[in-house]
């Protein structure tokens, strides 16, 4: 019997190596990982400069704690700052713990505690986060739910600023519901709330941690939209494979994270930080993105030619290199099929099939995955 926890249904594959798109499992076999650890791995696996970057700073030092002045943090975050317009960053450990960190700024600057969600919104596992979340399997069995969040549909603009109100610390959501089956926002819905929260001096909070660091084609996915979040808050791609989240916000929240205010052992250590500085200058170097959003256009423009048609096909949606196939059956038997095929993608949600390659993908990855995926969905349709 397994000594671990039963808390994730894994599939039966262990990895013996990876490199780029490539997972060479224990038994040999080769698979096209249009997973990236879940939207982890933006330049895929074991890049070469994020492990030469770590390797440095292993034979530098591992760990000191934040009472130590450290550089390696400052350029870090000044590259958030300035990727994102915001100014101030607070490191975390993990996507949850900078949804952590933005939930307690929020409620600490506004001086009041109420903050609004979506619903099919995922923001974590712990306890803030996990109230945050707009999907009850997430939370049964573990109540009572940490008090004063409320949640409302999706791109409901009328249910949205009923919501916001003179007791409203924030309102916190996804440019692409991620978890939640690939939902993109609408920009009148995110002018609606930016302008309702002005109103009532409540802070508005992008959750990028799946959409962020380039995974949309921009550095944050608000910024395919006319809107300047107050905070956002970032983790998976950012380090590539290492374990780091971040907040980010604007310069006046500075003052209510004072000294002792909020903290973390293991925030910003130097061994994630340095594999984040190395994502963010591969990432946002000049012509990386433009590159990312050609290829995004690739992959959605040949998906569509390749399953028009498909009967088992409803629609098929997404942002940059996020793309959902909703499907009219449960997609289990299908991701399974796939990995058959060798090519590994992730669901969201029963219906949808998740692909999020790393953006290093190549026309002739996108090309043999596509092919994988038609004939695993051509299939189902004749039988
Ligand atoms: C993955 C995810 C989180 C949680 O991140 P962890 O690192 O697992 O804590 C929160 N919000 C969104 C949108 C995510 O995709």
């Amino acid at each position: 019997m397994s000594s671990l926890f039963p808390t994730y249904a894994r599939w039966d594959i262990e990895p013996r190596k990876a490199s780029g798109l490539k997972i060479t499992s224990e038994t040999g076999k080769e698979y096209l990982d249009f997973t990236s650890g879940i939207g982890v791995l933006n330049l895929g696996h074991c890049h070469e400069k994020v492990k030469m970057a770590v390797t440095e700073q292993l034979n530098k030092y591992w760990h000191v704690s934040n009472m130590f002045q450290s550089s390696i943090q400052e350029r870090t975050a000044k590259m958030l700052a300035d990727a994102s317009g915001l100014s101030q960053v607070f490191f975390a450990n993990s996507g949850a713990e900078a949804n952590e960190a933005a939930i307690k700024l929020a409620r600490k600057a506004t001086g009041k505690s109420k903050i609004v969600t979506c619903q099919q919104s995922f923001h974590g596992r712990t306890f803030a986060t996990m109230a945050a979340t707009g999907q009850e399997k997430i939370k049964t069995g573990f109540g009572p739910m940490l008090a004063s969040f409320e949640y409302v549909p999706f791109n409901d603009h009328d249910a949205m600023k009923a919501a916001i109100d003179e007791n409203t610390a924030a309102v916190m959501i996804e440019i692409v519901q991620g978890e939640g089956g690939i939902h993109v926002v609408q920009q009148s819905y995110l002018d609606a709330i930016q302008t309702k929260c002005q109103e009532h001096g409540a802070l508005l909070i992008i959750d990028e941690i799946q959409t962020g660091i380039g995974r949309t084609g921009k550095p944050f996915a608000f910024q395919h939209f006319n809107i300047l979040p107050d905070i956002i808050t970032s983790a998976k791609g950012l380090g590539n494979g290492l374990p780091i989240g971040a907040m980010i916000g604007k310069e006046e929240l500075s003052v209510f994270f004072d000294p002792g205010s909020h903290g973390s052992t293991f925030g910003g250590n130097p061994v994630s930080v340095s594999a984040a500085e190395a994502v963010l200058k591969e990432t946002f170097q000049s012509g990386f993105l433009k590159e990312t959003v050609k290829k995004a256009e690739y992959l959605e423009s040949e998906l569509a030619k390749a399953l028009n048609g498909i009967e088992e096909v409803k629609e098929i949606r997404g942002l940059g290199m996020m793309v959902g196939i909703e499907c009219k059956q449960d997609v289990q038997v299908f991701l399974m099929e796939l990995q058959e095929e060798g090519l590994l993608v992730l669901s969201a949600g029963p219906k949808v099939l998740r692909l999020l390659p790393s953006l290093t993908v190549s026309e002739s990855e996108i090309d043999t995955a596509i092919n994988k995926i038609k004939k695993v969905l051509a299939i189902k349709q004749t039988v």
